[in-house]
């Protein structure tokens, strides 16, 4: 999960990374209210996911709050790159000096965390990254070993850091190191970290991404979760520990194992082809444990997309036999009631199929059809959903 710049810098504000206060706001009103607040010229930022907004107008200098309150009231709506501003962030002006870049990422192809910094931070990183690569310091950092003060130093040395700010360079590093590790972040990036007239060194923007592998340890970052840019449907599976991803179509989708979830949108959308071009509804991987629960929760999500006509249940037995999956579609029925309205299409195969088929067979629903093939299911399913 990526996070706003005022995220990024409430984890620096808890891991000691200095940084300039502020407040968000999403009204041109109350920008103007804390730049009274703060009492000293503020940055007027747009918090949208998605880099280079200075250079797209979405941060502005405000000297006293009559000019917070305007450019708030240009920067909210602002498109920048397709990402509309709902949010500003409202944070006292720092003099700069100089401008400087540093991170700390997962380098995936060398399988080792790597930092980078550069004496050439701003807005033009990206130009100096592509024509004076050597201004750019890579350095590798051992898992295990970590970032300590001394190695700190070193890499904002290797950045060519001026020798006046190494110190208190490496006090920022290390922190924002710190905060790397204890957030399980995937990437903690700041630039720019400036050098103020007075040889402080703050971070002046934040781009941090969560590692959601480890959102089970960190109950802390659910709260980072951008609810209004998230479908309901996705946010109510998220929160089953579902593998939902919402498409266009009409006929819902449930299978276990993403590779046989993903056969079987390719085969509904195919079938579709004679059935009015009815297409798949959705991805959803129920994964190996089909239980009752998580049969009934995957059910629920499906059947709240309104587009949805008819499910095609595809699950292959293995670990979790088809007797199980059977008794979890059954109970997942009884569970939903009055919910379960639509026609629903169930094709088992695998550890213990006659077992599972008997089940169904037996529980004789009226919503449930069970289908011999992948093809004949999903056909079947096309059919219920362009009726
Ligand atoms: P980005 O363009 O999305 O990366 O947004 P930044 O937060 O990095 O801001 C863009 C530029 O605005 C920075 O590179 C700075 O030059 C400038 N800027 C940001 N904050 C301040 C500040 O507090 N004071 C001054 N003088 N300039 C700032
Ligand atoms: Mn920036």
């Amino acid at each position: 999960m990526d996070l706003f710049e005022y995220q990024a810098k409430e984890l620096f504000a808890k891991h000691g990374v200095p940084t300039t206060p502020g407040r968000v706001t999403d009204t041109a009103a109350d920008a103007r209210a804390i730049a009274e607040e703060i009492g000293k010229p503020v940055m007027i930022k747009a918090q949208v996911k998605v880099g280079g907004r200075g250079k797209a107008g979405g941060v502005k200098y405000a000297a006293t709050p009559d000019d917070a309150q305007t450019h708030a009231e240009n920067i909210l709506g602002l498109d920048i790159k397709g990402h509309v501003v709902k949010r500003l962030l409202v944070a006292e002006a720092s003099d700069i000096a100089e401008e400087y870049y540093i991170s700390f990422l997962l380098d995936r192809a060398n399988r080792t965390y790597l930092a980078m910094c550069s004496v050439e931070g701003g807005m033009e990183i990206e130009e100096v990254a592509a024509t004076k690569p050597e201004r750019l310091a890579k350095i590798a950092v051992d898992a295990v070993k970590g970032v300590d003060l001394a190695f700190a130093r070193e890499i904002a040395e290797k950045g060519h850091l001026p020798a006046e700010v190494l110190d208190a360079a490496a006090v920022t590093i290390q922190k924002l190191w710190e905060t790397f590790v204890a957030e399980d972040a995937l990437l903690v990036e700041v630039n720019p970290l400036v050098r103020t007239p007075d040889d402080q060194i703050l971070a002046l923007d934040g781009k941090v991404t969560l590692d959601g592998n480890a959102d089970f340890r960190q109950a802390g970052h659910a709260d980072f979760q951008d609810k209004d840019a998230t479908d309901p449907l996705e946010l109510k599976a998220q929160e089953n520990d579902l593998n939902y991803v919402k498409l266009d179509g009409q006929v819902g989708v449930i299978g276990n194992g993403a590779g046989l979830v993903m056969s079987t949108l390719d085969v509904v959308a195919y079938a579709g082809e004679n059935h009015g071009g009815v297409k798949p509804a959705n991805f959803l991987d129920i994964g190996g444990g089909a239980s009752a629960d998580v049969m009934a929760a995957g059910l629920d999500v499906i059947l709240g997309d309104e587009q949805v006509k008819s499910v095609f249940v595809n699950v292959f037995g293995g670990i979790t036999a088809c007797d199980a999956v059977a008794n979890g579609i059954i109970g997942a029925l009884a569970k939903l009631g009055d919910a379960a309205s639509k026609p629903l299409v169930v094709r088992l195969d695998g550890n213990k199929v006659e077992e599972g088929r008997k089940i169904l067979a037996e529980a004789n629903h009226p919503l449930v059809t069970v289908a011999e093939t992948m093809d004949a299911g999903a056909d079947k399913a096309a059919e219920l959903a362009n009726k």
